[in-house]
């Protein structure tokens, strides 16, 4: 006679936690299916690995510290053509991460840079890679800050621990004097060890303004371009055109009842 309390206990002890909850129904299943021993230790040992990937990815979702939750199935390639969904598919393999790489996503504002930013966070999450999402001004904020107070090594560590560092909005503000210098600790700090995934809407030849220092521009963008996807986003911005979409579509809509429906806004699925 088998001890059922017995086997939760030893399952606890295990954190074979998936197993020791759905014990009864994976058993079930399992005698349905007519599975043999092994088929039935790999059926188990599948739930068990299932429940764990989910965890992991909600638990770094939440470190990540994403400002939204975007997917690369959510982003609609057919209204930005000027995006090879090749090149982000290739970034969704995380090979790019493996590797070290730095990934520039560069274009005006409203273009999906952020979304594609959150999007690619995900999918390396997935892939077991810790992420990390900041926009440049918190960035540098809590970079001076610790400067003043006599941390900023401890802080230049903290940013070059995650394996992928998002840092958003390169470009809108221009840097504080001093600032290009403690971005540049933080790039060669992490340099060849953890990879950066930054969004700008200016061109990179624009950076030594932005940073306020050519000098110091030209070392950081040495190191960031030396293995670098660079993706250039151009065209109007996703929400205005949207808005305009739909104040056309009202008034076309009064000229003519047999209109033809706009059908042009389809998610495009085959993204990855
Ligand atoms: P950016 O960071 O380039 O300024 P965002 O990524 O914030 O732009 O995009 C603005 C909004 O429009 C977001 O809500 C984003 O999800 C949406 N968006 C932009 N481009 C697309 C797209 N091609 N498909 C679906 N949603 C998009
Ligand atoms: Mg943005």
């Amino acid at each position: 006679m088998i001890d059922h309390d017995h086997l939760l206990q030893m399952l606890t002890r295990l954190k074979l936690t998936a197993i020791r909850d759905q014990v009864d129904s994976l058993l079930d299943e399992a005698a349905r299916r007519e599975l043999n021993l092994r088929e039935a230790l790999v059926f188990l040992c599948e739930a068990e690995v299932a429940r764990k990937d989910q965890r992991r990815i909600q638990m770094g979702t939440s470190i990540a510290k994403f400002p939204f939750v975007r997917t690369l199935e959510g982003f609609d390639f057919e209204a930005q053509p000027s995006l090879d969904p090749k090149q982000i598919r290739e970034l969704a393999t995380c090979r790019w991460i493996a590797n070290g790489d730095t990934a520039l996503l560069l274009g005006p504002p409203g273009v999906g840079k952020t979304h594609l930013a959150v999007a690619l966070g995900r999918e390396a999450i997935r892939c077991g890679y810790s992420t990390h999402f900041t926009t440049v001004a918190a960035l540098m904020t809590s970079l001076s800050k610790a400067h003043l107070e006599g941390r900023l090594d401890e802080r230049l560590t903290h940013f070059a621990k995650p394996k992928l560092l998002i840092i958003d909005e390169i470009g809108y503000l221009p840097f504080e004097p001093n600032a290009a210098h403690l971005f540049f600790q933080l790039v060669s700090r992490r340099y060849e060890r953890g990879s950066l995934l930054l969004t700008s809407n200016r061109a990179v030849g624009e950076w030594g303004n932005v940073f306020g220092d050519a000098v110091v521009a030209t070392a950081i963008l040495d190191r960031l371009l030396h293995h670098s996807h660079v993706i250039t986003i151009r065209g109007d911005s996703f929400r205005l055109r949207e808005k305009r979409r739909s104040g056309l579509m009202q008034t076309a809509a009064l000229a003519s009842e047999n209109q033809q429906p706009n059908n042009d806004r389809g998610v495009n699925s085959s993204c990855r």
